[in-house]
C-alpha cells in the first residue's frame, strides 16, 4: 500500500515538473482591413488574449481560456463577432460559433443566432451540457434560453459601421469576390483562439457574423468543425477565418491538422494548407495553428490578419504579412 502511494506521489511529483507551458494564441480575422483599423485590432487582440492567458496562468482549462478570449473580441467593435457583427442582405446580425476540446474532440456549435451577446458561450453550452454538437437558428435559441442565457435586442448587437458597410456592399459589393471590408472602413473579422493549458490539453473557439451581405440563412465555415475550428490534444489546434465558402470546401482546419499528423510542423502545414486553399479555390483565407508540443504557425493569403500570443512572458502580435511585434508581459 505504502508501495503504491509512493509511486502515485512520485508521478504526481514528475508530472507536475514536466507540466506544459500554457499558451494562447489567438486572431481577430482576415481580410483586406484599412488602415485606420489597424490600431483598434491591434488593442483588441492585446486585451483578448490576456484575458485568455489569465485563465491558463490560474490554472484554468484550455477551453475556458479559449472562450475568454472569445468573449472579449465578441463585445469588440473592431471584430466580427457578437456586438459589432457584419449584416446579411435584410439588415440582420446572424452569428455562428464553434468550440471543440481535443482531450475527448468533443465539440458545440450554434448558427444563425440573433438575439445573444456571447454565441461563443452558447456553443461551449451545447459541448458540455447537450447530447448534440451542433444546434441553429430557433432550436439554439431554446438551448440557450433553457441554459439560462438572456436575450438582447437584435439591434443592439449593430454597429454603425456594419450598417454602412452594408450600404456600401448594396452599392457596389459582389458577394464573395471581396473580402471583408474592402473599400470601407467596416474592416472587420472573425475571431478564434486556440490554447493548450498545462495538462497540455488544447481547445480552439471560433465565432463570427459571417460575410457582408450574406443570404439570410447563409451558414459560412465558423461553426462547421473542420472547417473553422479543429483540436486534437494528439496533434494541435487550429482556428480559421477568411472567404467561408472556399474554407468550408476544403476543410481547412482539418486540412493543417492532418498535415502535422503525417509529421508537418505547425507553420509549414498553416502555410500550405491555406496557400494550397488559395491556389485551387482563388479565395483567401488566414488560420491560426499550435501544436501539442506548442508550436506556433500563423499565415494568411489575405492581404491582413490580426493575431497575437502570449509565450514566456511575452507578448507578440502582428497584422502585415511577415511582421512579429513584441511586448513584455507581466501577468498581475
Ligand atoms: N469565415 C467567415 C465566414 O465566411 C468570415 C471571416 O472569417 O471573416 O463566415
Amino acid at each position: 500500500m505504502t508501495y503504491f502511494k509512493t509511486f502515485w506521489t512520485l508521478l504526481f511529483i514528475v508530472k507536475g515538473y514536466f507540466a506544459m507551458e500554457p499558451i494562447i494564441l489567438i486572431h481577430g480575422g482576415a481580410g483586406d482591413i484599412s488602415d485606420s483599423r489597424v490600431k483598434g485590432k491591434f488593442d483588441g487582440v492585446k486585451i483578448a488574449v490576456v484575458a485568455g492567458h489569465k485563465i491558463l496562468e490560474q490554472g484554468g482549462s484550455a477551453l475556458d481560456a479559449v472562450e475568454a478570449a472569445v468573449v472579449s473580441m465578441e463585445n469588440d467593435e473592431n471584430f466580427n463577432a457578437g456586438y459589432g457583427s457584419v449584416l446579411n442582405l435584410r439588415g440582420e446580425v446572424a452569428m455562428e460559433a464553434s468550440i471543440m476540446r481535443g482531450e475527448d474532440l468533443n465539440v458545440g456549435a450554434v448558427t444563425l443566432v440573433k438575439d445573444f451577446s456571447h454565441p461563443i458561450s452558447i456553443a461551449h453550452k451545447v459541448l458540455t451540457d447537450s447530447p448534440h454538437s451542433f444546434l441553429g437558428g430557433e432550436g439554439a435559441k431554446l438551448f440557450a434560453l433553457e441554459k439560462g442565457f438572456t436575450t438582447v435586442p437584435p439591434e443592439s448587437l449593430i454597429s454603425e459601421n456594419a450598417k454602412k458597410a452594408l450600404e456600401e456592399f448594396l452599392q457596389h459589393g459582389e458577394f464573395g469576390r471581396t473580402e471583408i471590408g474592402m473599400k470601407n472602413e467596416a474592416g472587420v473579422g472573425t475571431v478564434g483562439a486556440v490554447a493548450i493549458d498545462k495538462h497540455g490539453h488544447i481547445a480552439v473557439a471560433t465565432s463570427t457574423g459571417g460575410m457582408n451581405g450574406k443570404a439570410v440563412g447563409r451558414i459560412g465555415d465558423t461553426p462547421l468543425i473542420g472547417s473553422g475550428t479543429y483540436a486534437d490534444d494528439n496533434v494541435g489546434g487550429v482556428s480559421t477565418t477568411g472567404h467561408g465558402e472556399s474554407i468550408l470546401k476544403y476543410c481547412l482546419a482539418h486540412s493543417i491538422i492532418k498535415l502535422m499528423e503525417n509529421g508537418t510542423d505547425a507553420a509549414t502545414a498553416t502555410r500550405e494548407a491555406v496557400t494550397g486553399m488559395t491556389d485551387r479555390l482563388k479565395n483567401t483565407a488566414g488560420a491560426i495553428t499550435l501544436s501539442k508540443s506548442g508550436d506556433v504557425g500563423i499565415f494568411f493569403s489575405s492581404k491582413r490578419m490580426s493575431w497575437a500570443y502570449i509565450k514566456s512572458n511575452k507578448i507578440y502580435y502582428g497584422i502585415e504579412h511577415n511582421q512579429i511585434l513584441e511586448e513584455d508581459y507581466i501577468s498581475k
